[in-house]
């Protein structure tokens, strides 16, 4: 019997990746559901090479355009939040990989976890917004996440299970993004177009700019403070511009392990879809004899502040990583329209968290509240 995927977010960067996974895996793996924003050309042709069950666009002007592409196929096309809902919860998948951007991934993947699916996680906004009721949801229905995000699925491997009390320190590594080494002085003329070439990885526009910024990094500590169940002070981040070891953990006992390999997110995303099971993959080998040498060295926290407010949002716990998520999306929003420096991405962060003053310890409305609080304030602060 195959098993059964929906893919949320199936014509992002992750998404393409996730497609071409199952092609090679099939028939062993099936899709069963498909949603995107606004791309309806793309998702009609990917609803008909993968025949799913439902397909799913968010925007309701692009419907009429999907039914009319899609015509002559068996998918049941809906649009809509409810749509992408329904692709999540009612499309008969046992998985679902949760690979749209941003916190409107929030409510389609709690909808998936509380029918007791599998998640495929690369939202990672997801987990940095709503981490306690997330995990609390996965806990009561049975549901597994299991991390796409590179770094925590190094993690995870690495983990293989360990006691959270055997573990010294998660070592999550960065690239360090494009500015690495420019000059502090220099990071208000940072270009939209400077900021959206990474080095090492080829990702959608909005973690391109999270990775230029480090606050990348940052969600990803709060992501793996709930995924590992690890205390702050435990999770420190590396900076290893070649990006080939992928993260590291380091045992009580003095062991280090890692997990290396090229910066191809197939990878990942097919460990997640076979775990605990592994499957051929034709991606590119690592030759560590062509890599030669690796480098690590501490970030920067002065030139990029995001790596501190992440922290300090995340120890606040509650409702402040939904502040610091909800902020970050308005800034680097505005940043990618042209409006904004670089350099106010970290400042209007900050200023939204300084001005929060939390009344809630959590819960969903809560959440959805302080995101919505977070955005109103991001998008007036300069
Ligand atoms: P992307 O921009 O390439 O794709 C985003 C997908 O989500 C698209 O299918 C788009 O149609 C859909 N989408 C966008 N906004 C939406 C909305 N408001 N409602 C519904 N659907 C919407 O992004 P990506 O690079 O594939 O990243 C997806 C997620 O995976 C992000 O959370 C990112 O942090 C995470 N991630 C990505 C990579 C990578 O290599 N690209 C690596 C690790 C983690
Ligand atoms: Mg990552």
């Amino acid at each position: 019997m195959p098993k059964k995927i929906a893919i949320l977010g199936s014509t992002g960067s992750i998404g393409i990746s996730a497609l071409k996974v199952v092609k090679k895996l099939s028939p062993s793996l099936q899709v069963v559901g498909l949603t995107a924003y606004r791309n309806a050309k793309e998702l009609a042709q990917q609803v008909r090479a993968f025949r799913p069950k439902m397909a799913a666009i968010l925007d309701w002007k692009f419907f009429p355009e999907l039914k009319a592409l899609t015509r002559g196929t068996s998918t049941q096309i809906l649009a809509g939040p409810e749509g992408l809902v329904a692709v999540a919860g009612e499309s008969g998948a046992q998985m679902v990989l949760s690979a749209i951007v941003g916190a409107a991934g929030l409510k389609p993947t709690l909808t998936a976890i509380q029918k007791g699916k599998d998640i495929a996680l690369a939202n990672k906004e997801t987990m940095v917004m709503a981490g306690e009721v997330v995990t609390k949801a996965a806990k009561r229905s049975g549901s597994r996440i299991l991390p796409v995000d590179s770094e925590h699925c190094a993690v995870f491997q690495c983990l293989n299970g360990a006691s959270p009390k055997d573990v010294h320190k998660i070592l999550l590594t960065a690239s360090g993004g494009p500015f690495r080494n420019l000059d502090r002085s220099k990071f208000s003329g940072i270009t939209r177009a400077q900021a959206l070439k990474h080095p090492t990885w080829r990702m959608g526009p909005k973690i391109t700019i999270d990775s230029a910024t480090l606050m990348n990094k940052g969600l990803e500590v709060i992501e793996a403070h709930y995924l590992f169940n690890a205390p702050y002070p435990k999770i420190d981040i590396v900076i290893h511009p070649e990006s080939i070891i992928h993260s590291m953990v380091e045992f009580v006992d003095g062991s280090v392990l890692a997990q290396l390999g090229t910066t191809d997110m197939q990878i990942p995303i097919q460990y997640a879809f076979t775990h605990p099971k592994r499957a051929d993959s034709p991606v590119e080998r690592l030759d560590m004899t062509k890599v030669g040498r690796l480098h690590f060295e501490r970030p920067d926290r002065v030139k990029f502040p995001c790596v501190g407010l992440a922290y300090e949002a995340g120890r606040k716990g509650g409702t402040y990583p939904a502040v610091l998520n909800a902020a970050n999306e308005v800034a680097v929003h505005r940043f990618l329209e042209g409006k904004i420096k670089f350099t106010a991405i970290p400042r209007i962060i900050e200023k939204t968290l300084s001005r929060y003053r939390s009344l809630t310890t959590g819960g969903l409305d809560g959440i959805l509240w302080a995101d919505r609080w977070a955005r109103e304030q991001a998008s007036k602060v300069n």
